[in-house]
């Protein structure tokens, strides 16, 4: 059976994943649906699509880079999706925040959201669901909790869609299980395709070692974090190793941390997700902040990259004073106060003259170069490989080494817009 590949987003850039992917003249499934934003934060969607020409659509998790263009697919019809269940409530409430800032510029609203949601097929991993003529599964992708790989039998054709992956262990979540599944074609994310990252125990006890010291002289830690699954993986982090003073949390995450202590099946080590959501204080309105930014102690506040959120106003409180920290966790996008604030020790817009210990870590959730290769040498039968979600640039040294160290003949690395056919 020929296979058909059409790339929508994802094609040679990182995020806004959406695939088109089926039997030669049949509907295809929908793997994904994301949004990226440019420049000036406005959201840029996808290739257009139809509801009615796809058999369903597979989310692969809830980051808005691939679930952020879904909802317009429910604004007048109910097309079947597939996801796991906490997929599905992550989602909710980051497209329901999306819709708050971005309202005027979306082609749906809260209501589209509330479609998907109630309509939405809860999968969990490794359960077979027929769509059309395929056979589908979801398969942990080991990069937050519920995020999924989207195995898919096509006549007899094994395609593996990663969505988002990653093949460390940590608190939160454990490594993908994709290893040893046949695969024919394998359509894998890359964001990190040409670079390593420092082994997670390190940074871990880096982190540990510069909050507590912080923390032990009398300062406060402030540590941005993406609200979903970064947050709380600190939190877990922060939770097993005492920094020495009260961790206080603020905006999405705490909601984001409840989603996911209903859901402990998905949670590697629950007791410790348990504990914090138990013992740390929830930071509720102005009063709060302002007390929380005067102690001693940690702040974990969405959002990670300093672009408003609670975590500018603390950055704000506590940036100019050299008792304290500003520990950034996570991706730091060109543009935004958390990529200038490490570049510059300064932030213009306000006038701010970082004075507060000032350090980043890497907690990545993807997938680096070594574990791609390892995980493609882990795949039987593989035939071909389709790289999407990366930087060109990033994507050719990766399809370099996949020929040199895994034996990979055919690498391919689409353009959006286009369409592949395999047999
Ligand atoms: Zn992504
Ligand atoms: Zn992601």
């Amino acid at each position: 059976m020929t296979v058909e590949l059409a790339v929508l987003g994802s094609g040679r850039e990182v995020g806004r994943a959406a695939l088109l992917v089926g039997g030669r003249g049949e509907k295809p499934l929908l793997l994904d649906y994301g949004v990226n934003f440019d420049e000036d934060d406005l959201p840029v969607f996808p290739g257009h699509v139809r509801p009615r020409d796809i058999e369903a659509v597979a989310i692969t998790h809830s980051h808005l880079d691939h679930v952020g263009a879904a909802p317009s697919l429910f604004v007048s019809t109910v097309p079947k999706l597939i996801a796991t269940p906490v997929t599905i409530e992550v989602s909710r409430l980051l497209l329901y925040d999306f819709i708050k800032l971005n309202g005027p510029n979306l082609p749906f609203d809260n209501y589209a959201v509330d479609t998907l949601v109630k309509t939405g097929t809860r999968l969990g991993y490794n359960e077979t669901v027929k769509i059309g003529s395929y056979d589908v599964s979801l398969v942990d992708s080991g990069h937050i909790p519920g995020s999924s790989a989207v195995y898919m039998d096509v006549s007899g054709h094994k395609v593996m869609y990663t969505g988002d992956l990653n093949n460390i262990e940590t608190r939160l979540v454990g490594p993908h299980k994709l290893a040893g599944l046949k695969v024919d074609t394998l359509i894998i994310e890359s964001t990190y395709g040409d670079s390593n990252h420092p082994p997670r125990a390190l940074t871990e006890e880096r982190f540990i070692r510069a909050v507590r010291e912080v923390v032990d002289a009398g300062g406060t830690v402030l540590v941005p974090a993406f609200s979903v699954s970064r947050g709380q993986e600190l939190m877990m982090l922060l939770s097993e190793n005492e920094c020495g003073g009260p961790v206080y949390i603020d905006g999405m995450i705490r909601e984001i941390a409840l989603i996911y202590h209903n859901y402990s099946e998905y949670i590697r080590r629950h007791d410790l997700l348990d504990s914090a959501v138990r013992d740390y204080v929830i930071v509720d309105g102005w009063r709060d902040r302002r007390k929380a930014s005067r102690k001693p102690g940690v702040i974990i506040a969405s959002a990670g990259m300093l672009k408003g959120g609670p975590s500018l106003y603390y950055f704000k409180k506590i940036a100019d004073n050299e008792a304290n920290g500003v520990f950034l966790v996570s991706y730091q996008a060109p543009g935004t106060p958390g990529r200038e604030i490490l570049e510059t020790g300064r932030y213009a817009e306000e006038d701010i003259e970082v004075k507060a210990r000032l350090e980043w870590f890497d907690f990545s959730s993807h997938i680096d170069r070594n574990g791609i290769i390892e995980t493609v040498k882990g795949l039987k039968g593989l035939k071909r490989i389709v790289l999407v979600h990366g930087e060109y640039k990033v994507q050719r040294a990766l399809a370099e080494k996949l020929v040199e160290e895994a034996g990979v003949g055919e690498i391919f690395i689409p353009e959006n817009g286009e369409t592949l056919t395999f047999d």
